[in-house]
């Protein structure tokens, strides 16, 4: 074990008992509630969260909204509210050994994992940093004797509602962008990781970002949650989780017919043919699978395998799975964590019993890991001989297992890859490009990975194709979806 030592700020952070930020104060729920904060690599509380209601919900929209109408934020200049962003982003690097400690405490992933994801949350900002400056609408060509002109202006108070496997990074592709573009945010964490969405709201108020334009509410998805998707004065609601919630956002925005984009679930297809690079496939592929603890809505779970090269790439991708040592997300030499909560482990071991019950092929793991104490340890478990009718194969399990699917050729893999409700991500391996173009083309996903997996970058958009959902975030298209336009016409007469 090559445990960190736990900063000092960690601690404090902790021992204080976080609260939610509205407008710009630090505050306990109304109801004076919270909730029990966990260490997944323990099961044991380290701290207790306000448990915020719709209550709380509606003090921090009016929060917003009043930041929204009075200008401090959107009336900003441009090239403010970019330095303000950028600063953000400075902030977020500046503090990257705290951030990084409390995510791996909250949420169990490995400190070498959690780093660079504070990292992308850093650079996320000083992505979008750049476009206040660059928003802007058109003229249009119309009658001689008129002059029409478009804005492009924020929509207003922005929910976003977010999911606990990346809890800072998915906050930040959601209040980067808002940001950018004028609006003010209500921010809901998950209840198993709202540690770090609290840390942000208070970098934002440091760098600058004026009191009620970003507001975070801890607290339960059905209560503070619910409160938020169906508020009659928020504007949007950028949420990220399953698709079983989301369809119940999309249900609680009709009242408003407030803008809703959707991130949700997926059962991504990583394709192996034979003339793949073995070995970096192998590899590609488990990364794929069993980054984060499988916890990844992207996680390539379907491993579709040309049969020619089925049996050798298997015993490839076990040995592969048996380099990566799993343990604590404090230990430095951690390459794969706890899953988050009970919960959570009861729900991938429920779906390893239901695979050996299927009578798919356990080729390595199968298990909860019990030698690593109380934590929510599972082993990482291939399935062989699974075929896609399955259920795990067709059903997000969210948890390190990968399900080893035989196809005969590319006609076979492509119809394979797109039998799932599902259309998130998906990989291909092969050294043919043409077939990889093919594929890639053939695919009905929002990402398509050739000969890598698990790529992310903030200028290049995401998001999903039928039932992981709707909007696309990072890039310029997010700035899309966090702005709308106004026609202006007059008449030169
Ligand atoms: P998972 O199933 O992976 O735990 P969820 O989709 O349940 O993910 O949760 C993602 C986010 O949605 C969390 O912030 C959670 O609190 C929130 N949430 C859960 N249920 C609801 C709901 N009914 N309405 C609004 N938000 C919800």
């Amino acid at each position: 074990m090559a445990q960190v030592d736990v900063l000092p700020e960690v601690t404090k952070f902790i021992e204080s008992d976080p609260r939610m930020v509205i407008g710009g104060a630090a505050v306990a729920a109304a109801s004076g509630q919270t909730f029990d904060v966990y260490d997944p690599s323990t099961g044991k509380v380290i701290t207790h969260a306000p448990r915020g209601s719709a209550e709380d919900i509606d003090r921090a929209v009016a929060a917003a909204r009043e930041a929204f109408e009075d200008g401090r934020w959107t009336g900003l200049r441009p090239g403010k509210r970019s330095e303000i962003l950028f600063k953000i982003g400075e902030l977020i690097k500046r503090n990257i050994p705290e951030l990084t400690q409390l995510e791996s405490l909250d949420s169990g992933k490995p400190v070498s994992i959690a780093a660079g994801e504070m990292w992308m949350a850093s650079e996320v900002f000083r992505y979008y940093s750049g476009w206040p400056t660059k928003i802007f609408g058109e003229t249009n060509p119309t009658a001689d004797d008129m002059f029409v002109y478009s804005l492009r202006e924020p929509l207003g108070v922005c929910g976003g509602i977010i999911p606990w496997n990346f809890p800072l990074v998915m906050a930040v592709w959601k209040v980067a962008p808002a940001l950018a573009c004028g609006n003010t945010v209500v921010l809901k964490p998950a209840e198993q990781t709202p540690l770090t969405a609290v840390r942000l709201a208070e970098l934002c108020l440091e760098a600058g970002v004026p009191e009620g334009v970003v507001n975070v509410v801890t607290g339960l998805g059905p209560e503070a949650g619910a409160a938020l998707a169906s508020h009659m004065d928020v504007d949007k609601v950028a949420f990220t989780g399953s698709t079983e919630v989301g369809r119940k956002i999309l249900e609680a925005s009709a009242g408003n017919l407030k803008r809703v984009s959707l991130e949700l679930g997926g059962k991504s297809p990583n394709i192996v043919f034979a003339d793949a690079n073995m070995k970096r496939a192998a590899k590609g592929s488990m990364m794929g699978v069993f980054l984060n603890s499988g916890q990844v809505c992207t996680a390539g779970t379907r491993i579709l395998v040309e049969s020619s090269v089925h049996d050798d790439f298997v015993a490839s991708l076990v040995e592969a799975t048996a380099a990566m040592k799993l343990g604590p997300g404090l230990d430095e030499t951690t390459g794969m964590g706890p899953v988050v909560s009970q919960e959570q482990l009861d729900r991938v071991t429920g779906y390893i019993d239901i695979g050996k019950g299927e009578g798919a092929e356990v080729v390595t793991g199968g298990e909860r890991a019990t030698d690593l104490g109380d934590g929510y340890f599972v082993q990482p478990t291939v399935f062989a001989g699974v075929k896609n009718d399955m259920r795990i194969a067709q059903e997000e399990i969210f948890g390190p297992v990968a399900a080893v699917i035989e196809v005969k050729d590319v006609e076979e893999a492509i119809e394979v890859a797109n039998d799932t409700v599902y259309g998130l991500a998906s990989a291909v391996w092969t050294t043919d490009l043409s077939k990889a173009h093919r594929v890639a083309k053939g695919i009905k996903a929002g990402t398509v990975w050739i000969n890598t997996a698990g790529q992310y970058d903030p200028s290049v958009s995401f998001g999903g194709y039928k039932q992981s959902g709707f909007g696309r975030e990072l890039g310029a298209h997010s700035i899309e979806t966090y702005t709308q336009t106004k026609s202006v016409w007059v008449s030169l007469k």
